[in-house]
């Protein structure tokens, strides 16, 4: 069973975008206010005084957009300089990343994952929803790459007829720039009818082509997370896999999510076992009393993360992507 070390932290439930497969439109999207967010005060507590000594020592932020929330700077230098970080990410669309990478970097922050679903400004404009940006978050990722981000990470959900047309020019991302490419499999998360219409294209299927064009071997390192990692002959990058849907990694999943409210979930396709920490907290409770409630939580996760591994999490499910944070 995999060590659980790795708290994702969604700090926003927002976004400015509205990407087909995360936040479909016209999907029943209700926000709570900002003041149920936990503050960055809140999860300076949180992390240094629950997580930490429950061994969590990875911790990636995300959202909603994580760079809408105005104290990312001051959250990330809190967790970049807390003893007992030994990494810490954070996922962005990049649209406000031109313009935040310098605070970023001077907060400690090293490590980014830029969501690029298309190369296309055209398909761009129409998967994200919204008005053409996807100059704004080109420019975003060579800025990051020019400050010297690294490992600098582009997500790429892959949905057929949408953009497979495009997986080997993403993929040549990876050949002259020390650029990872992450082809994500899609996932049938709160987009029934995108699901239904495109379905999901096999991991193996995207390696196939690549390895056809250009030749594949694995790569020298592999990364701590779920993606099966690849290099092309010859390139300054790599190529990775995270293939949920082809296979199941249930049994090596080494992560909690904590949502903006303060919900912490133990799987991602599944809702039950989630336990609200930011009312006691705010109710004052001891620490070491919630300490706990995370303890026992770590103990149920192996049984819990199977439970609708089957099913998949299509209709009734309370939380789109952008508010769970993928
Ligand atoms: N807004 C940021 C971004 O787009 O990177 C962070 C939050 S987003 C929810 C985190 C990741 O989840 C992104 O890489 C996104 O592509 C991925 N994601 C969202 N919905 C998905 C789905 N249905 N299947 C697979 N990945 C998904
Ligand atoms: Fe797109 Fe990320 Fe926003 Fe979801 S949270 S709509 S993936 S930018």
């Amino acid at each position: 069973m995999a060590t659980i070390n790795y708290l994702r932290i969604s700090v926003v439930d927002r976004c400015n975008f509205q990407c087909q497969y995360c936040m479909p439109a016209g999907a029943a999207m209700s926000y709570p206010p900002p003041a149920d967010w936990l503050t960055r005060e809140e999860l300076r507590q949180l992390l240094s005084q629950v997580f930490v000594p429950l061994g969590f020592s990875r911790f990636r932020l995300t959202g909603g957009e994580p760079l809408l929330r105005p104290d990312i700077g001051e959250i990330t230098a809190d967790i970049a300089q807390m003893p007992g970080t030994q990494d810490l990410a954070i996922s962005t669309n990049g649209f406000l990343l031109a313009a935040k990478a310098q605070a970023l970097w001077q907060a400690g922050l090293r490590r980014l994952n830029i969501s690029l679903d298309s190369l296309d400004p055209l398909v761009f404009q129409q998967l994200t929803g919204g008005r053409d940006r996807w100059q704004q978050v080109w420019q975003g990722i060579l800025v990051a790459h020019e400050m010297g981000f690294a490992p600098l990470k582009l997500n790429v959900v892959v949905i057929p007829g949408v953009n497979d047309q495009e997986v080997l020019d993403l993929a040549a991302l990876s050949r002259d720039r020390p650029w990872h490419i992450r082809f994500i499999e899609f996932m049938p998360i709160g987009n029934d009818q995108l699901f239904a219409e495109r379905g999901w294209i096999d991991s193996a299927q995207l390696r196939q082509q690549i390895r056809h064009h250009w030749g594949l071997e694995p790569a020298q390192v592999q990364g701590n997370g779920p993606a099966d990692v690849f290099q092309i002959p010859g390139a300054l990058g790599t190529v990775g896999f995270i293939s949920q849907m082809s296979e199941c990694f249930c049994d090596r999943c080494n992560r909690l999510r904590l949502s903006a409210d303060g919900w912490l979930r133990p799987c991602l396709l599944n809702q039950t076992g989630q336990i609200d920490l930011k009312t006691p907290l705010r109710q004052g409770v001891a620490l070491n009393w919630l300490r706990q409630q995370v303890a026992d939580l770590l103990q149920a996760k192996p049984a819990i993360n199977y439970t609708m591994r089957q099913s998949g999490a299509t209709g009734g499910y309370d939380r789109t992507m952008a508010q769970i944070g993928g």
